[in-house]
């Protein structure tokens, strides 16, 4: 039996794309898990990892990554980092929103670096939520905010702009939440959202083999800006702009500003040709495999002390590459 695609609500079913085996460390957290699948939603495109992983094991898998040891020093050198990227991402802002926002709500604020600067640039007051416990601390000793722990059902009082970065792809269930931010953003207030671009994956990313370490990153979905306008519409939202963008890792992002939509106005999601997005990956995923066979056989050959020597004559081939995958796109 076809289940129902948490995305767009139909059960028309799924195209698989690679079924992988996740590591022997993943495995024993995520027992009797073995092997994961990536699919593609017959109906709206999307892309996700099948089955979702047991909710409670989940969580207590993010519980194991949280990093307690970090001094205060250590978050402020790796926030730093982010810093032209923030200043990136509020100027993008700023162009579409109807308004300044006098009240922020950053739900999984992190350490609260990017929620201090936007209620900086506009004066506004910023609330955090957030799960991990050192961060709402270094938040709210860092940077005095106030950060809390909630279910986004939970979220006191409404807001003029409320940010959701690197969250979505997280859950097992994003439409109920962004339904739930939707609900607490006030009249002309507005909404951002930033994921990882699906189309900005490296060449090779969904080849069988890294599979286990997109999966370290649980990631559940990946969007692209289709599927996520998509995800957007199901929740009584519009986009008012959107941006392929550098992502402040190595990852591309969409970042997309989105307002309420009243129900009277609301009309029928985006369709997509979801023929196109599976052939598209496809293509990407054979090119990647050639990729990454070369990437693997010069390092044999060579070693990892010549792998530098030879590092421009494989961005050649590789380019070579890329430019005849472009012709036969
Ligand atoms: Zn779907």
């Amino acid at each position: 039996m076809e289940l129902i695609c948490k995305i767009c609500g139909t059960s028309e079913g799924h195209i698989e794309l690679f079924k992988a085996p996740i590591s022997r460390s993943l495995a024993a957290h995520f027992s009797p898990l073995r092997h994961i699948t990536l699919k593609v939603c017959r109906h709206c495109g999307v892309v996700g990892i099948h089955p979702t992983p047991d909710l409670e094991k989940l969580a207590s898998y993010y519980k194991m990554l949280e990093r307690d040891d970090l001094s205060d020093e250590e978050i402020v050198a790796s926030e730093r980092r982010r810093k032209d990227y923030n200043l990136e991402l509020i100027n993008f802002l700023e162009h579409y929103l109807a308004q300044s926002p006098t009240s922020i709500c950053d739900y999984g604020c992190g350490y609260g670096t990017l929620a201090n600067e936007l209620s900086k640039r506009w004066s506004a007051t910023a609330f955090g939520i957030e799960y991990s416990e050192r961060a709402i601390l270094f938040a709210s000793q860092h940077y005095q905010l106030n950060v809390v722990s909630a279910e986004p059902n939970e979220i006191p009082g409404n807001y003029d702009l409320i940010v959701c970065r690197a969250v979505l792809e997280h859950l097992p269930d994003p439409l109920s939440t962004l339904i739930a931010l939707r609900d607490r953003v006030s009249e002309f207030g507005n909404l951002l959202i930033v994921v990882p671009n699906l189309w900005s994956f490296n060449l090779g990313l969904f080849s069988g083999e890294r599979l286990q370490s997109i999966f370290k990153l649980v990631h559940l979905w990946y969007f692209s800006s289709v599927t996520l306008q998509q995800l957007v519409e199901r929740a009584g939202l519009r986009v008012v702009g959107q941006r392929e963008a550098d992502g402040w890792s190595r990852q591309g992002e969409l970042w997309m500003v989105v307002e309420r939509v009243e129900s009277s106005e609301m009309n029928h999601p985006t369709s997509v040709d979801t023929r196109l997005v599976v052939r598209e990956l496809r293509r990407k995923t054979f090119y990647g495999r050639v990729r990454s066979i070369i990437e693997t056989r010069t390092k044999n050959l060579l070693g990892d002390r010549l792998v530098s020597k030879a590092r421009n004559v494989r961005k050649r081939v590789l380019r070579l590459l890329s430019d005849s995958s472009h012709e036969q796109a």
